[in-house]
C-alpha cells in the first residue's frame, strides 16, 4: 500500500491495511517517514519503506530512485488510498503490475482498476479498495517501551490519572483552535491537564502559571507514539480536526474535537457516541475538506468565535461521563 498523506489519513488507513492482510500472503507500505511509527507497529504489516517526497526524494529523481527501490520487491498489487498522482506515478514506475485506486482522481489513467469512493465515513471509503465486505476497527498499535516512556513523562510532571490531555496543533493553520492556553488554565482548576504535540504547539514558552491540578507541557518532548500513548491513558482527549483526534478514536479515548473549516458530514470525523464535536453554524462551513493556511474570508470566525467555554461544556459532559464509566467496576 502507498499512502503519503497526512499523517491523519495514514492513521485511517489502519482498517484498510488489516483488510488487505487477510487478502495477501504479505502487506508492505510505503509512507512518509513521519508516519511510519505509526505503520510499523501494525500487526497487518510486514515491512514499511518511507518515500520523503518533500524531503530527500523530492523531485522526478527522488521518485524514480523510489521506484527502483520499490521494484526490486517484485510486488503484484499496490494499493493507493491516497488520490495523488506523484503516488501513483511511484506505483507505475515501480512496475507493479496490478494497481488499485479511486476513480475520482486526476490519477485515475494510471491505475488498472478504479473502486467508488462510496461511504459515509472516509474509513467505509477506504477499505473499498480492497475486495470484501469487512470494515475493520480503526486501531493503532503502541509498543511497551511508549508507554513506559509516557508514564516516566506523566510521573515527572507529578500528573496522575485522571487527567485530560489536550493537542493544540494542526497540520493546516486554519483548523487549530486559539485558545488552548485558556482552556488549559481553566480545566487545571478542576483536573490534571497534559498538553501533547509538536514544539510548534508549545502553550507556555517561558513561565507557566500556578494552577490548582497540575497542568504538563510536554508538547515537543515525545515521539509521535508516546503521545499516543497519553492520549489512551487520558479521561478525554480535547483536539482539533487533526491526527490526534484520529489517534484518539484509534486508542478508545473519547474525543472532543473542535471543528473549523471542516465539518464532521466530510466523513473523517470520529464515529461513536462517546465523541463530541464544538463547532459554530455558519454559512462558509466547510469551507475544505482539509483545510487550508488562510481563511479565504479573511476572518476566521470558524474558529475565532468559538469561545473558551464552549469547549469547556463539551469537555465537562464527556468528562462526567469518562469518569463515571472509570468509576463503574
Ligand atoms: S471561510 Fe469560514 S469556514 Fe472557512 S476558514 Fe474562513 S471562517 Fe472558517
Amino acid at each position: 500500500m502507498i499512502q503519503t498523506a497526512w499523517l491523519g489519513d495514514v492513521i485511517l488507513t489502519s482498517p484498510l491495511l488489516q483488510k488487505a492482510a487477510a487478502v495477501h500472503d504479505r502487506v508492505d507500505v510505503v509512507t512518509t517517514p513521519a508516519a511510519k511509527p505509526l505503520v510499523e507497529t501494525h500487526p497487518a504489516v510486514d515491512r514499511v519503506f518511507t518515500f520523503d517526497k518533500r524531503g530527500t526524494q523530492k523531485g522526478a529523481r527522488g521518485l524514480i530512485r523510489a521506484a527502483r527501490q520499490l521494484r526490486l520487491n517484485g510486488y503484484d498489487t499496490a494499493y493507493l488510498p491516497h488520490r495523488s498522482v506523484r503516488s501513483a506515478l511511484l506505483a507505475w514506475l515501480a512496475r507493479i503490475p496490478e494497481r488499485i485506486g479511486f476513480g475520482d482522481t486526476a490519477a485515475r489513467w494510471l491505475y488498472t482498476e478504479t473502486k467508488q469512493r462510496e461511504g459515509a465515513s472516509e474509513i467505509e471509503r477506504l477499505v473499498r479498495l480492497v475486495p470484501g465486505p469487512d470494515t475493520p476497527p480503526l486501531r493503532i498499535w503502541l509498543a511497551e517501551a511508549d508507554r513506559l516512556a509516557a508514564t516516566r513523562e506523566l510521573e515527572a510532571a507529578g500528573i496522575e490519572d485522571p487527567f485530560v490531555v489536550i493537542a493544540p496543533g494542526s497540520a493546516r493553520a486554519t483548523k487549530r483552535w486559539p485558545y488552548f492556553r485558556e482552556l488549559a488554565m481553566t480545566l487545571a482548576s478542576r483536573i490534571a491537564v497534559v498538553a501533547v504535540g509538536e514544539t510548534s504547539d508549545r502553550l507556555f514558552h517561558r513561565t507557566q502559571p500556578r494552577t490548582t491540578f497540575p497542568l504538563a507541557d510536554l508538547c515537543g518532548r515525545l515521539t509521535i507514539r508516546e503521545s499516543a500513548a497519553v492520549i489512551e491513558r487520558a479521561a478525554v482527549a480535547v483536539v482539533n480536526d487533526s491526527a490526534p483526534m484520529h489517534l484518539a478514536a484509534a486508542l478508545g479515548t473519547p474525543v472532543v474535537a473542535v471543528f473549523g473549516p471542516t465539518h464532521p458530514c466530510l466523513g473523517f470525523a470520529p464515529q461513536g457516541e462517546e465523541h463530541r464535536f464544538v463547532q459554530l453554524d455558519l454559512p462558509c462551513r466547510p469551507c475544505s475538506l482539509h483545510g487550508g493556511d488562510r481563511c479565504p474570508l479573511g476572518h476566521h470566525r470558524c474558529m475565532r468565535d468559538l469561545s473558551v467555554e464552549d469547549v469547556l461544556s463539551a469537555v465537562e459532559a464527556a468528562l462526567e461521563i469518562a469518569l463515571q464509566e472509570e468509576r463503574t467496576p
